[in-house]
């Protein structure tokens, strides 16, 4: 089935123990479709970017077959620019730099044949631009997730809950469901972002996994516990890749089904901090994926 996928295609900047890379390709939509890409195949990416965005890397997205014909490209502007420095324990990061640019006069403008996609995916991205997209779909879609972070919340509250209003999954990392709601405890924040619209609340832990609620189930994926993480840039969107490429490939959002998509992001996750950037999610196969699907099962299986 086809998935719409909105958010910053970027110039990110990471620095980490292991070392820093010059500008190099980010954004969270770019992390979601190249995630997504491995199970899915009808994607249509929605993003602007500046002039100075180089085609090697539009093409990047085009090897992957994702309809890049709602990418706007504004030539007398600048792309999105984020970069980050993470502590050594790869747990904690400071943004040192957030560039809107061109994204401050984004005006998403979808192309006619977006307008129809079954599954919506809103990456991290201004709300008040995520909701302009929920506005021009010809229908609701069958499943709108979105994810957000702090830097909305500091910035556009009022438009941010809006938009939470009106989407079916909200898939947020621990420190943003907390700020979001106010309370400490994940199922209470959970509970209460539940009561803002969303029927379905991921909430993104890092290396300690994911948990997913949904009325009063609850079901957690773990991480793949892993020898060495090089980048944890785009880790919470491959994994939103994962779980939207999964539920759009089967056509399946019952809660059951969820569960799998919430293995299926971990699996995604996994693979995009072993290397800087987007660099692993380029080289993997499906080979991989269904190794790698195999050892989580494998992780959690255990008779009693
Ligand atoms: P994550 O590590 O999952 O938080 O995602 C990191 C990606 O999000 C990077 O590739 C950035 O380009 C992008 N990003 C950082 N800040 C923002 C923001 N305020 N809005 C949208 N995307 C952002």
């Amino acid at each position: 089935m086809s998935l719409l996928v909105v958010g910053t295609v970027a110039f990110d900047e990471i620095e980490t123990a292991l070392g820093k890379t010059g500008k190099i390709l980010g954004g969270a939509a770019t992390y979601v479709g190249l995630a997504a890409s491995h199970l899915v195949s009808d994607i249509r990416m929605s993003a602007v970017v500046g002039g100075d965005f180089p085609q090697e890397y539009l093409d990047i997205f085009a090897e992957r077959q994702l309809d890049i014909s709602g990418i706007q490209v504004v030539p007398e502007e600048k792309s999105f620019f984020w970069s980050g420095r993470y502590h050594d324990n790869m747990n904690q990061r400071d943004t040192l730099t957030t560039d809107l640019n061109v994204l401050a006069g984004f005006n998403p403008v979808l192309p006619p044949g977006y307008r129809d996609s079954k599954y919506l995916m809103l990456g991290n991205l201004t709300p008040a631009i995520q909701r302009q997209v929920i506005e021009q779909m010809d229908r609701k879609p069958g499943l709108i997730c979105m994810d957000t972070m702090n830097f909305w919340m500091d910035t556009a509250w009022d438009d941010l809950l809006s938009v939470v209003a009106l989407v079916d999954v909200l898939a947020v990392n621990e420190e943003e469901a907390r700020q979001l709601s106010g309370e400490y405890s994940l199922v209470r924040a959970a509970r209460k972002i539940q009561s803002m619209g969303p029927e379905y609340v991921i909430v993104k832990r890092g290396e300690h996994g994911a948990l997913l609620f949904y009325k009063d189930h609850k079901f957690y994926a773990p991480a793949m516990p892993l020898e060495a993480v090089t980048d944890p840039t785009g880790a919470g969107d491959s994994f939103a890749g994962g779980f939207m490429g999964y539920l759009a490939k089967v056509d399946d959002i019952s809660f059951e089904s969820m569960k799998n998509g919430l293995i299926y992001g971990a699996v995604m996750a996994s693979f995009s901090v072993e290397k800087f950037g987007t660099k692993r999610l380029l080289e993997i196969s499906s080979h991989d994926i269904q190794e790698r699907l195999a050892e989580f099962v494998k992780l959690v299986a255990f008779s009693i």
